[in-house]
């Protein structure tokens, strides 16, 4: 892999990055050439009966790929009291005057992470990525389940994950209760691949729930700290992208160290109206609350925080891993514009956050190159993460997918040379 001169402050796109090419489904990012004027395309609200379930990508007619969403949606949604049913990062449950907020993520082996991951950090992935549908609901994690299916029983291994698991379960006081542990089965020629489950169980105030569905045009548009960095890390890691340290080493730290906004999520019981994590990225991310809420928006480009590392790339891969991008967990939440300024000075779990856009009653999600009405429209075709609709399998393929179909100078800008040195 070429290296980057140690006085370069900015990554550098290696050669074998442009290599996958762009599905039909537009599935990964592409640019028209006049970027700086067109509308964003993203699967966002039509504007039906509220509270829509689930977002429908892959509508699954005759011969089309089921999506994610619409199977999930099609075979397993009943008709259940919308806080108890699908569609939101926790399910709830009354138990007495308590009311429990259940959430459950499963990460595999090739897809949620690579086969060499450092096994304390997956610890502390497989455990963040769960408390972080928890930060989502507002909720305060109690407790949670813990399913393996492992190819080895290897005791280095085991202790190093549970290392991982256990300090992020101890900083939040949340205890591991049961759950329940399998041999994967393993072929003659390939060895079993590693699965873990958690559940996870948090406390909430039942009154002042926040679901997806609560956004109402001319809520703002927040995030907690900021997406992509995740994004470019796993580009980084295969191959397609140098990243000069420190900003590396940050990059890294966002895939496999997230941060789940446990303080910020509770801090803003009350005051937010609808919020999510964003595990596949912010537009798909934010795209479901759109459609919980049957709500449009408008998201103000300049105002969305991105790392200074994202200075020195293309814009179009800037757009691709910050608004596509998965892995990030951070917040991203509606609110009424009067606690503009309450929000403003809100800082929790190490970061701020920031105001990005405004619902709108018109259905769809536009990208605007400032906050002014007169800012021009950008218009990227960018979908986040779907199982079943992707170039490749599992987010790891497809966020390389976005990031390596993109070529220095595909910014719309005609900028050739932007990157590196
Ligand atoms: P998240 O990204 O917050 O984990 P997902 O986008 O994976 O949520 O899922 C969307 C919704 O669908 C959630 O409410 C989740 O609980 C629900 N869901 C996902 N898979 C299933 C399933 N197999 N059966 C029932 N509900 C499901
Ligand atoms: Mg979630």
């Amino acid at each position: 892999m070429p290296s980057v001169p140690s006085s370069a402050s900015t990554p550098s796109i290696l050669p074998n990055a442009s290599t996958p090419s762009i599905p039909p489904n537009a599935s990964t990012a592409s640019i028209p050439p006049n970027a700086s004027t067109a509308s964003i395309t993203a699967n966002a609200s039509t504007g039906s009966a509220s509270p829509r379930p689930l977002r429908g990508r892959g509508a699954g007619g005759e011969g089309a790929p089921l999506g994610e969403f619409t199977l999930i949606e099609r075979f397993f949604a009943r008709s259940t009291p919308e806080r108890q049913g699908i569609g939101d990062d926790c399910a709830l449950i009354d138990i007495g005057s308590q009311t429990l907020a259940l959430t459950s993520d499963m990460l595999l082996e090739g897809v949620h992470f690579l086969p060499d991951v450092n096994p304390e950090d997956l610890g502390h992935k497989s455990l963040a990525v769960n408390l972080s549908d928890l930060a989502a609901a507002g909720a305060r994690p109690r407790c949670f389940l813990l399913d393996l299916a492992l190819p080895r029983a290897d005791a280095a291994w085991l202790e190093a994950f549970s290392r991982g698991m256990f300090a992020l379960a101890q900083a939040h006081e949340c205890a591991l209760i049961g759950g329940d542990t399998t041999r994967a089965p393993s072929g003659p020629d390939s060895a079993g691949l590693l699965t873990i489950a958690i559940t996870a169980i948090g406390e909430v105030d039942r009154d002042r729930y926040r679901g997806r569905s609560g956004a109402r045009p001319g809520d703002d548009i927040w995030i907690t700290g900021s997406t992509g960095e995740a994004a470019l890390a796993l580009a980084y890691r295969r191959g397609q992208i140098e990243i000069p340290e420190p900003a590396r080493s940050a990059c890294i730290l966002r895939m496999d160290r997230p941060t789940p906004r446990i303080a910020l999520g509770r801090a803003l019981v009350g005051t937010a109206t609808a919020s999510i994590d964003v595990s596949d990225g912010l537009l798909g991310d934010l795209g479901h609350i759109l459609e919980r809420s049957s709500v449009g928006a408008v998201l103000y480009w300049p105002a969305i925080p991105r790392a200074a590392v994202f200075g020195g790339l293309p814009l179009a891969m800037q757009y691709a891993c910050v608004l596509a991008g998965g892995d990030d967990y951070e917040l991203v939440f509606t609110a009424p514009a009067s606690s503009r300024a309450t929000l403003q000075q809100l800082v929790g779990d190490g970061v701020g956050v920031s105001r990005i856009g405004q619902i709108e009653s018109a259905p769809g999600l536009r990208l605007r190159d400032g906050e002014h009405h007169g800012a021009p429209l950008i218009e990227v075709n960018l979908q986040s993460f779907d199982h079943f609709v992707a170039p490749s399998p599992g987010p790891l393929g497809q966020a390389s997918a976005d990031v390596a179909a993109l070529e220095p100078g595909a910014d719309g800008h005609g900028d050739k040379t932007g990157v590196g040195s």
